[in-house]
């Protein structure tokens, strides 16, 4: 019997990504839908084939608790609300996958991890590169040591925003978003360095470059960069804007090679170059649905207790890592310490 996933949320990403990917999943299936627009959620229903008991609104919510059709909750709502959501979801006895960023701030991601434990029910961060074969042929080769030791890492992420997409408004709202482009785009550049370099930064500063005229960003930074000093020294260059054109780009430069990823993220396209010896190969890697491959990992993780890569834990320290960014900006650049001592226990 194939895992049961209920998907809240019914704007850009779960209409456009999510629920077409249910046709690719061998282990989940879409069991009901959450939606605060009634109309929207029957019509969304009707073409998936759910009957019409399988659909929520953010009232009926925990009514889930008695739908025996639900074992996960996928949550696809805007950064600020996952924290409630995730909470509500692990007190109606049900898994959580979430959306990243995992929240908005260091205390609703260990609230989100605490509920998972007392309900004894798993949490996994919708970290959907670590599915991706191309992104897992650059870890390998990271791994591998052919590129000699890495002497930089770069990584730019970012697009262009609009106040006319209703998916951006809350995007380039501070509270709702975190903090516009750095947690919607720029993350994919944090998570990117410490899952290719395998380590994780002791040290953050970071600039912002926003032009305090444009509508846009009345609430939140455009351009932020920062650099990170890993634990081995390496130095990354990150940056991230709402205000750019369209980018997804990781690069590592080694003493006797270098790869790069450009689109490194993207949900489809991706593009990776190896070059070692002053020779250029381009691994050719199946092209996947990273959403289906994503909701079968949840359905192993749930059905078969697998190993999580993408845990609670890993989910908060891209976010304090992204508070730490804030900070430093707020200062002017100033160093900001996040030698915490995290160590992801899994890698994907
Ligand atoms: P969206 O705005 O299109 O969808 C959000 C949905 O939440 C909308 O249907 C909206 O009506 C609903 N909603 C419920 N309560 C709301 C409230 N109080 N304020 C505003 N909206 C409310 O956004 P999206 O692009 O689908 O993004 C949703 C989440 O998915 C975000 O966390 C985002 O970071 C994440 N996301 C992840 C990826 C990925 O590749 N993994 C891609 C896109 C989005």
């Amino acid at each position: 019997e194939k895992v049961g996933i209920a998907v809240v949320g019914l704007g850009k990403l779960a209409l456009g990504e999510v629920l077409p990917a249910f046709g690719q999943c061998r282990a989940a299936k879409l069991a009901a839908v959450v939606s605060g627009d009634p109309a929207k959620a029957r019509r969304v229903a009707a073409q998936a084939g759910l009957p019409d008991d399988a659909i929520y609104s953010y009232e009926s919510y925990d009514r889930m608790a008695q739908d025996r059709r639900i074992d996960v909750v996928y949550i696809i709502l805007p950064n600020s609300l996952h924290a409630d959501y995730t909470v509500r979801a692990f007190k109606a006895g049900k898994h959580v996958l979430c959306e990243k960023p995992m929240a908005t701030t260091e205390a609703d991601c260990r609230r989100m991890i605490a509920a998972a434990e007392a309900a004894d029910r798993k949490l996994m961060i919708a970290y959907r590169c670590f599915f991706e074969p191309a992104n897992l042929e650059a870890m390998r080769v990271m791994r591998s040591g052919t590129l000699g030791k890495i002497r930089s890492f770069s990584s730019d992420n970012g697009r262009p925003s609009s106040l006319s997409d209703p998916a951006d408004q809350w995007r380039l709202d501070g509270p709702l978003s975190g903090g516009g482009a750095l947690t919607d785009i720029g993350i994919y550049g944090i998570n990117g360095a410490r899952y290719l370099l395998g380590e994780e930064p002791v040290e953050v500063r970071a600039w912002a470059y926003t032009d305090k005229s444009d509508p846009r960003f009345a609430e939140t930074e455009d351009a932020i960069h920062w650099q990170f000093r890993m634990a081995s020294g390496v130095i990354v260059n990150g940056s991230t804007s709402f205000s750019y054109a369209s980018t997804s780009r990781l690069q590592a430069v080694g003493e006797k090679g270098r790869l790069v990823m450009d689109p490194a993220t993207n949900y489809r396209g991706i593009q990776l170059a190896v070059h070692e010896g002053g020779v250029e190969r381009r691994p050719q890697t199946p092209a996947i649905d990273q959403f289906a491959r994503e909701m079968d990992e949840m359905a192993m993780v749930v059905r078969r207790n697998r190993p999580i890569a993408a845990t609670g834990e890993e989910g908060m320290q891209d976010v304090r890592l992204m508070l730490a960014i804030l900070e430093s900006v707020r200062q002017g650049g100033a160093a900001v310490r996040t030698d915490w001592g995290y160590k992801r226990a899994v890698d994907p």
